[in-house]
């Protein structure tokens, strides 16, 4: 780990050898079970962190609750100047920060910049939006009534987050929340704790400078059973969790069975279509970036490839050319394109999907593998595979965590291509690759891609903040980040006010006494 110069990392962002994974800001404890933290990059344990009890949870949500009853009643632009603080001091440690998600999590150094990129990002937007929490006015059918809505915070807002953004997902969530006015806790993967802690950490500074309350900002750790407490929890009117779709259909149930709100941003299978007219060089950067980076761990990865026969082989010599070129290694050297899988389980599943599609029928063009040896010691760096195969087939049907992409044909219009893209469970990400103005158009139509991302002429991984970020169907139907996104996290309040001395009913009801 010190070869990476890691211990400056964790001690820049104040980790320890054990941590306390309970925060409220300021105050931190840890009374569950202790959790250890391995690094993908070379399988070393990086720091143990002390889970969150049943009794840590508790205090944590009756300090969030206390927290909130003060936080709602600072006004909107002044809890976007927090916000604007926190933005200031990402900026000032955005290497660190950055470095310690490359090296928990497994991305390259430059997609962890790039992550704590999106967190400054979002904060900038989140101020701004500070001053435009606007609801609408209309005219009442009451003489001398005036009606609008106003936009009220939704209280303590439980935030679960996926593995793979380890902090993006987080400030997506947390910077809009507080500038609504909410209070957040935040559940970080089991598998990425001590990002979790080291944000938390720079957080809790600022709040403690600006003389804020305890609880505005709360961490707890631990697997699900830890998500559970929040699930099941009422005092939670709102759970964003980022994840996959398996866990998405229990936090689903367990939050509706109190009926309380439910933000869902899960898996995806993206497709990319490539048609007769799309531009080669483009498509070849646009597949290949969007099925290897992250080592195919990103929720919008492109796992499939829809070409239509008049370019299919051309198309496809170009990609497994590209694949020949793919330098696999320790992510913090920026040499490598390709770093390691999060773990072994996820290396296990890489592999059954390798084995289902051949056994289902396809063919492996670019035959993948485990690597071993010096510098893949961890066990986690795979060989990014591509095969060839059919719409149909289960394992393509499923979204494998993993460098995998598939190479399906079309023939006829893009109508047909359109059909296999949708004929999927999932709803995240979508692309197109052409220069033919109708087929763009056809594509982005009502009777075009299904899912919340349709991209002409880029890929399908990775989103600007600027945007709503989501999918449809078992991807949760969720939206975050840009946009009016922020409305999922306050509460819509209809008000009347009548300023006159009659009390003329709606619907021109009498009621006369
Ligand atoms: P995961 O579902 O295993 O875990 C995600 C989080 O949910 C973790 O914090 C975990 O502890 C928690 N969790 C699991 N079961 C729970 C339960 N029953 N109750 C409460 N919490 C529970 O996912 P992962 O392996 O960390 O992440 C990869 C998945 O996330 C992929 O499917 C990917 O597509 C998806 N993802 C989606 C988006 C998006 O925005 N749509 C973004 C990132 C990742």
């Amino acid at each position: 780990a010190q070869t990476f110069g890691i211990a400056e990392v964790l001690e820049t962002l104040h980790i320890k050898e054990i941590n306390d994974g309970t925060s409220t800001g300021s105050h931190w404890t840890g009374n569950g079970e202790e959790l250890n933290s391995y690094s993908p990059v070379d399988g070393a344990l990086i720091a143990k962190v002390k889970t969150t009890s049943k009794s840590d949870y508790g205090n944590a949500i009756a300090t969030a609750q206390k927290a909130f009853r003060q936080w709602r009643l600072v006004p909107a632009p002044r809890r976007g100047e927090i916000v604007r603080q926190f933005g200031e001091k990402l900026r000032e440690l955005k290497q660190p920060l950055g470095k310690l998600v490359s090296y928990e999590m497994g991305k390259s150094y430059q997609e962890g910049l790039g992550e704590v990129q999106e967190m400054i990002d979002i904060c900038d937007f989140a101020v701004g939006l500070s001053r435009q929490l606007h609801g609408l006015t209309m005219h009442s059918e009451r003489p001398g009534h005036r009606m609008y809505e106003q936009y009220h915070p939704l209280g303590v807002v439980g935030i679960i987050s996926a593995f793979n953004f380890p902090v993006a997902v987080w400030a997506w969530n947390t910077a809009l929340a507080w500038v609504c006015g909410d209070v957040c806790i935040w559940k970080p993967s089991e598998k990425t704790p001590l990002c979790g802690i080291a944000c938390q950490k720079i957080i809790a500074d600022i709040l403690k400078k600006n003389g804020l309350p305890e609880g505005i900002s709360c961490l707890i750790n631990g697997d699900y059973r830890v998500g559970e407490m929040m699930t099941k929890d009422n005092r939670v009117p709102l759970v964003s969790a980022t994840g996959s779709i398996r866990m998405g259909k229990i936090v689903a149930q367990a939050v509706a069975a109190r009926l309380g709100k439910s933000l869902l941003e899960l898996g995806g299978n993206n497709a990319i279509i490539v048609t007769p007219d799309a531009d080669i060089k483009m498509t070849v950067i646009g597949s290949v970036f969007g099925a290897v980076g992250t080592a195919g761990q990103r929720c919008t990865s492109t796992r499939r490839l829809i070409i239509h026969e008049s370019v299919y082989e051309k198309v496809k010599k170009a990609i497994v050319d590209a694949y020949g070129q793919l330098r696999i290694g320790n992510p913090l050297n920026e040499n490598n394109h390709v770093g390691p899988l999060i773990d072994k389980d996820a290396v296990d599943k890489y592999r059954e999907a390798l084995k289902k599609v051949v056994a289902e029928g396809g063919r492996l063009l670019v035959e993948g593998g485990v690597l071993d040896g010096e510098g893949y010691e961890s066990g986690c760096y795979v060989q990014p595979a591509i095969a060839e195969a059919r719409p149909d087939f289960e394992i393509v049907q499923q979204e494998t965590f993993a460098p995998i992409l598939y190479l399906l044909k079309y023939s006829g219009d893009v109508e047909n291509a359109i059909d296999i893209q949708n004929n999927v469970a999932q709803g995240l990400s979508s692309a197109i690759m052409t220069n033919n103005l109708r087929e763009a158009e056809r594509f982005l139509s009502v009777a075009g891609s299904d899912c919340g991302i349709a991209n002409v002429n880029i890929g399908t991984s990775g989103a600007e903040i600027g945007g709503a970020f989501g999918g449809e169907k078992e991807t949760g139907g969720g939206r975050e980040s840009g946009s009016d996104a922020w409305k999922i996290y306050m509460r819509r309040q209809t008000n009347t006010i009548n300023y006159t001395t009659e009390l003329p009913l709606a619907q021109g009801i009498k009621f006369d006494l």
